[in-house]
């Protein structure tokens, strides 16, 4: 293997953006040592790959990825960290025989660097995950993907343990970044050009709640927008208990708060909440999205949608259907329910069957489309501030979101990249909203 300074290095990343920002921060770390990075799709010396485990598929896709990995490069060193690495330790053994294999906790992400770099190999670091009392401290990240809009992660972990959620046991307990740590994440992320930050966590409405600075998710929305009013800010999502005046407060007296509110439902049956170990009931939801909907009507209102938890029967399953049809939602992300062995709900014994999940699933995805369809021709004729990302090579045309998340297509000159310009929505193709630059 080549000196540290000059190895080629590939990360290769699955599950969400807590995970995409620790990869580029693993990557940073990698720059900063004078490695070169390479695509993970191609040959590398060393690979860290962060796993997810958040359903059933996750981790079995987590497992493709090592595989293929493995097989392809069969001298490399491959770091494998991430829920997956976390839940999972004694079966990647399996996956990766011999002495090149190391398995790093979520605990112990900031080792990735130094352990994917060090002399020896072949080991676990596994520190106990529901002891961490603090949030790993990760190099500073320069780049994100696209430049433009970046993920900030300012928390980890989750105190919830809902009864199907394998999260709290793969991250710990939650755990906040200092504000001074986002501060200056932040500023870089705004150096580097960036024009957009998604703030992030696993349970982000807890941000704070573990220091002793007295901010919480509120707070450091108003200090973000106020220190960085040039740069939209948007937040990865909140739960319906979490819509409240203050929330509403930060959304009215800044501008660059984006009206974009991503509210986990998961179920629209009570019951089925309440055996979730959701704190909340279908009215609370409904309250909540009918309070925002009423302060921002423009507002894109999202949520996540579970189908098919174990004791869910159609009355329940029409009762989450009919909930959402009647709301002003403009998307769902449905999955389907799977078991996470460790989690409570794994031992229920009124599982439903796959082909009825299936059922559930198409249904609910159906909804979605018509959902997403009608917010968008709702928009049609108005005009949008368009953060223009990149050009998309296949159709030459830019590609953007408004402030309330609708991606937006549009011809002009790639040099708009990473600003925000004007932009009448004038028509639907084939799904995507094309736009017009207004002179
Ligand atoms: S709130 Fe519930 S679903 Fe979300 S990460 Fe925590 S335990 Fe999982």
């Amino acid at each position: 293997m080549s000196s540290p300074a000059r190895r080629k290095v590939a990360v290769a990343t699955l599950g969400c953006k807590v995970n995409q920002f620790e990869s580029a921060a693993f990557l940073a770390g990698f720059r900063e040592q004078g490695c070169e990075i390479v695509s993970a799709a191609g040959q590398a010396e060393v690979f860290v790959i962060n796993t997810c485990a958040v359903t059933a598929r996750a981790s079995q896709q987590s497992r493709q990825l090592i595989r293929r990995i493995a097989r392809d490069n069969p001298a490399a060193r491959i770091v494998v960290t991430g829920c997956h690495a976390e839940t999972a330790t004694a079966e990647l053994q399996d996956l990766v025989p011999g002495q090149r294999l190391i398995v790093l906790g979520n605990a112990a992400k900031d080792l990735a660097v130094s352990t994917a770099l060090a002399a020896e190999s072949g080991h676990v670091v596994l520190p106990e995950i529901g002891a961490a009392k603090e949030i790993c401290q990760l190099p500073l990240v320069r780049r994100f993907s696209g430049r433009t809009r970046a993920f900030l992660r300012v928390q980890d972990g989750c105190n919830n343990f809902c009864s199907y959620c394998i999260v709290p046991y793969a991250r710990g307990r939650s755990r906040s970044l200092p504000l001074a740590a986002v501060l200056a994440q932040t500023r870089l992320f705004v150096a580097e050009g960036c024009r957009e930050l998604v703030v992030t966590g696993i349970n982000v409405g807890k941000y704070g709640l573990d220091l002793t600075e007295g901010l919480d998710i509120y707070a450091l929305l108003e200090t973000l927008c106020r220190e960085f009013p040039a740069i939209r800010l948007r937040l990865s999502s909140i739960e319906p208990t979490e819509v409240n005046d203050r929330l509403l407060r930060v959304l009215s007296e800044h501008n660059n708060f984006m009206p974009h509110f991503h509210i986990p439902l998961q179920s629209g049956d009570s019951g089925v909440l309440a055996r979730m170990n959701r704190r909340y009931t279908a009215e609370t939801f409904a309250a909540a999205v009918h309070r925002l909907h009423s302060v921002a009507p423009q507002a894109a209102l999202g949520c996540d949608i579970l189908a098919g938890f174990p004791g869910e029967d159609e009355q329940a399953a029409d009762n989450s259907y009919n909930l959402l049809a009647g709301l002003p939602i403009s998307y769902l992300h449905v999955f389907p329910y799977s078991i996470r062995p460790g989690t409570a709900a794994a031992q229920f014994t009124d599982q439903v069957p796959v082909a009825v999940k299936e059922e559930r699933v198409d249904h609910l995805r159906t909804l979605d489309r018509q959902k997403r369809l009608a917010f968008y021709q709702q928009h049609l004729g108005t005009e949008q501030q368009v953060l223009v990302e990149h050009k998309d090579k296949k159709t030459g045309l830019l590609k953007g979101f408004t402030e309330n998340y609708i991606p937006v297509q549009l011809r002009s000159a790639a040099s708009l990249a990473g600003t925000v310009v004007a932009v009448r929505l004038v028509e639907m193709r084939d799904g995507a909203v094309l736009g017009t630059i207004e002179s």
